[in-house]
C-alpha cells in the first residue's frame, strides 16, 4: 500500500483548510480571504483575488490535453516542486534514501540534500543505459523513490520501456519517471502506465515544449491516492493566476506548439550532422530531446571560444561518464548557424595551429 510509505507525520496531516476550500456555491461578496476589494489601475482583472478555482480549470484541461483523470492531475510550481514534495511526503528525514542514475538532472540530489535524505547512486553504462543488475542491488536498500528522467538531462537519450517496467515493478517504493522532455518524443511517453502502477509518478512540464519556463508550471500525474497526498501537503495557492492563464491560452495552441516542435528537432538534426563533421567534436550523443551532449577532443577550449562570442553552453564534462562533454539546447536555425559558425572558426585555427608545428 502507497499508504504505508508515506511519513507518519505527512500520513496524519490534517491540511490547511482556506477560505475558498470552505465556501461552496454562488456568492457576489467576497469577504471571506482578507483580499483588497479591487486590483490597482492596468493590472489583470482578479489578480486581487486567490486563485483557488482557476487552478482547477487548468486542471481539467490538463487532464483533458494528458488523457487521464482529474484525480491524477497535480499542478505546481514547476515540476521541481513535485520533486521536492515528493520527498516530504514520503522520506524521513536522516532515515530515508532516494536513488538515482548519474549523470542526471540535479535537482533530485539537491532537493534530497535539502531534506536531508541519503542519495543512492547506480551510474548508466557507457551508453547511458540503466544497468539493471546494478539497480536491483541498490534497491535492496529499500529506497523510498526511485528517479528515472526520461529522456535524460544531460544524456539526451531515452531509457528502454522494459527497463523502467522492470524497475517499477521490482521497486519497493515509488518510481518517478521525469519527461520533462517528452513532448519532443511523445510516442515514448508512458503516462498511461499510471493506471496500471498505483507506485508510478509521472513528471512533466510546460517550461520546455510548451516554452513557459518564466511562468512556473510543472506537472505530475499518478494514482489519486498518491495526487491527493500531495495537494494535501503543497501550499494552497502554489501557482499564480497569471501564469494559470497564460498556461490555459498555451494550452489552446497545441498544434502550434507540435509545428515548433518539430521544427526544433530537424534544427536537432541539421545540428547533430554538422558537428559530427568537425575535427574536434569525437562523438554526438543520439537525443530524444531539444539538446544534444557532444564530446568534443577539448571541451573547455571549444566553451570559451563559444563564450567569447558571446554563446553559452553547458559544461557537463564533470559528470560521470561525460568528460570532454558539453550539453548544447537546439536553439533557432539562426542560432545554430551562429554556433556552427564559432565552431567552424575554432576548427580552421586549430588546423592553423597543427599546420604551423610542422
Ligand atoms: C528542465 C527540467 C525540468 C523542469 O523543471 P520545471 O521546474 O518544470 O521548470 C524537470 N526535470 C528535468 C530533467 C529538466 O531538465
Amino acid at each position: 500500500m502507497i499508504t504505508n510509505l508515506l511519513r507518519d507525520n505527512i500520513r496524519n496531516l490534517k491540511p490547511y483548510s482556506s477560505a475558498r476550500d470552505e465556501f461552496e456555491g454562488n456568492a457576489s461578496v467576497w469577504l471571506d480571504a482578507n483580499e483588497c476589494p479591487a486590483a490597482l489601475p492596468n493590472l489583470p482583472e482578479g489578480i486581487n483575488r486567490y486563485p483557488a478555482s482557476q487552478l482547477q480549470g487548468l486542471k481539467d484541461e490538463i487532464a483533458k490535453v494528458k488523457g487521464v483523470k482529474l484525480s491524477q492531475v497535480f499542478i505546481g510550481n514547476g515540476s521541481d516542486e513535485a520533486v521536492d514534495l515528493l520527498m516530504r511526503c514520503f522520506c524521513q528525514p536522516a532515515t530515508d534514501k532516494i536513488l538515482v542514475f548519474p549523470p542526471t538532472y540535479g535537482m533530485y540530489g539537491v532537493c534530497a540534500a535539502v531534506n536531508d535524505v541519503s542519495v543512492i547512486e547506480s551510474i548508466l553504462d557507457n551508453d547511458f543505459n540503466i544497468n539493471i543488475k546494478d539497480f536491483e542491488e541498490n534497491n535492496m536498500q529499500r529506497p523510498k523513490l526511485t528517479f528515472i528522467c526520461n529522456p535524460n538531462n544531460p544524456t539526451a537519450n531515452m531509457q528502454n520501456a522494459e527497463t523502467v517496467r522492470q524497475i517499477i515493478e521490482k521497486s519497493t517504493g515509488i518510481v518517478v519517471v521525469d519527461e520533462a522532455y517528452i513532448d519532443f518524443c511523445p510516442d515514448k511517453s508512458i503516462i498511461s502506465w499510471i493506471n496500471k502502477y498505483p507506485n508510478l509518478v509521472v513528471l512533466q512540464t510546460l517550461s520546455k515544449a510548451w516554452g513557459l519556463a518564466a511562468a512556473r508550471v510543472g506537472l505530475a500525474f499518478a494514482s489519486p491516492q498518491i495526487i491527493s497526498v500531495m495537494n494535501r501537503v503543497k501550499f494552497p495557492y502554489n501557482v499564480g493566476k497569471p501564469s494559470i492563464d497564460i498556461a490555459l491560452k498555451a494550452l489552446q495552441q497545441d498544434d502550434e506548439m507540435i509545428r515548433r516542435t518539430k521544427e526544433l528537432i530537424d534544427n536537432k538534426n541539421r545540428l547533430a550532422s554538422e558537428l559530427k563533421s568537425l575535427q574536434m567534436v569525437q562523438k554526438v550523443y543520439p537525443s530524444d530531446a531539444n539538446f544534444l551532449l557532444v564530446k568534443f577532443d577539448n571541451a573547455r577550449q571549444a566553451y570559451s571560444k563559444l563564450a567569447s562570442n558571446g554563446i553559452v553552453v553547458r559544461d557537463r564534462s564533470t559528470q560521470p561518464g561525460c568528460e570532454g562533454c558539453l550539453r548544447i539546447t537546439v536553439g533557432t536555425r539562426e542560432e545554430v548557424e551562429t554556433l556552427l559558425n564559432c565552431l567552424n572558426d575554432l576548427n580552421a585555427d586549430n588546423a592553423d595551429f597543427t599546420d604551423n608545428r610542422r
